[in-house]
């Protein structure tokens, strides 16, 4: 993924009080990658910048298409995060400046770790199945990690909860006494959840996180509240466990993770702590140093939008 338009994003918000027992419920945002691909962005929003390390989710689709090639993101660098690509339905292809090449498809995961500087690619394979319906979320690199060598990493061997009325499809980290192979650098957890029809799905969450849940398809009951698509569903923290509801078959994404703890700075695809990082990223990426290319892809590469550093209140 990258950001087309993208302004200056900081993690602060002032000191609020979030309901233990309450659920807010944030509209998510439509965002343009480019191609005609629009995609709705329930991550970062104005009232929610973080939940845990989790930074950025995007949701696109579910898309048909014949001959024209429904992703096409040019090769774009990334600093500071790790990219996460989850798949409902159809392919993603994925080249990077390591030379690394993976197919994304449902229940298989695609995780680049940008680490120091990557740049990648993101587009529709030749040999496609003629849909689109898929994530990508982001994960912030703590201070101590987000220096390190790039890497990609495609995992198809994911553990699958089956907490009644459904399962869980766990891409990152842990739920249940369950844990993914893939490996992040922050306490968190990243799962799809499907729930069958008149489900009671219990989950247990760890009651130090913060979660949050976005529905993907039909509707979602908890704590005697519709959870319905087009939102962030944000649950807070000091939750021990979660128990939805559903009437007809869903599907959900549940996110969360140990608070951060540190302030970002999300610019265009990069996470960083200050403007001049930024800058320093966007000018080596112009000046074709330190992101390498991605010899893979065929056509031109995406130009960085133009950096002013505007003043954010409280930063
Ligand atoms: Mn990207």
């Amino acid at each position: 993924m990258s950001d087309l338009k993208p302004p200056l994003e900081s993690n602060y918000i002032p000191p609020r009080s979030v309901p233990q027992m309450g659920i807010m419920s944030y509209p998510v945002r439509s965002a343009d990658l480019g191609g005609g691909l629009t995609v709705v962005r329930a991550l970062p929003l104005r009232q929610q910048r973080l939940v845990g390390a989790w930074c950025f989710l995007d949701h696109f689709g579910p898309l048909s298409f014949d001959d024209r090639k429904a992703m096409d993101i040019a090769p774009h660098p990334h600093i500071g995060l790790q990219t996460v690509s989850w798949l409902f339905d159809g392919e993603v292809l994925h080249n990077d400046s390591l030379g690394c090449s993976g197919v994304a498809r449902p229940g298989e995961l695609n995780l680049m770790t940008a680490g120091m500087a990557i740049s990648h690619a993101e587009e529709t394979p030749p040999r496609n199945s003629g849909k689109l319906h898929g994530l990508q979320l982001w994960v912030a690199l703590p201070d101590a990690e987000r220096w390190r060598q790039p890497s990609f990493d495609h995992h198809t061997d994911l553990p699958v909860v089956e907490p009644g009325g459904g399962h869980a499809h766990l891409f990152v980290g842990e739920l249940a006494g369950q844990r993914s192979k893939a490996r992040t650098f922050s306490p968190i957890v990243g799962a799809e959840l499907n729930l069958g029809a008149n489900a009671q799905m219990r989950l247990p969450l760890n009651a130090g996180w913060e979660h949050a849940l976005v529905i993907i398809e039909g509707e979602v009951s908890f704590d005697g509240q519709q959870l319905a698509p087009g939102a962030l569903h944000y649950l807070g923290p000091l939750r021990n466990g979660i128990e939805l509801l559903a009437k007809h078959p869903a599907r959900a994404v549940l996110i969360g993770g140990a608070p951060f703890g540190e302030s970002i700075i999300l610019w265009w695809n990069f996470v960083a702590r200050s403007a001049e990082e930024i800058q320093v990223a966007r000018d080596d990426w112009e000046q074709h140093r330190r992101f390498g290319e991605v010899q893979a892809y065929k056509g031109e590469r995406l130009k960085s939008p133009s950096f002013s550093v505007r003043p954010i209140a409280s930063l």
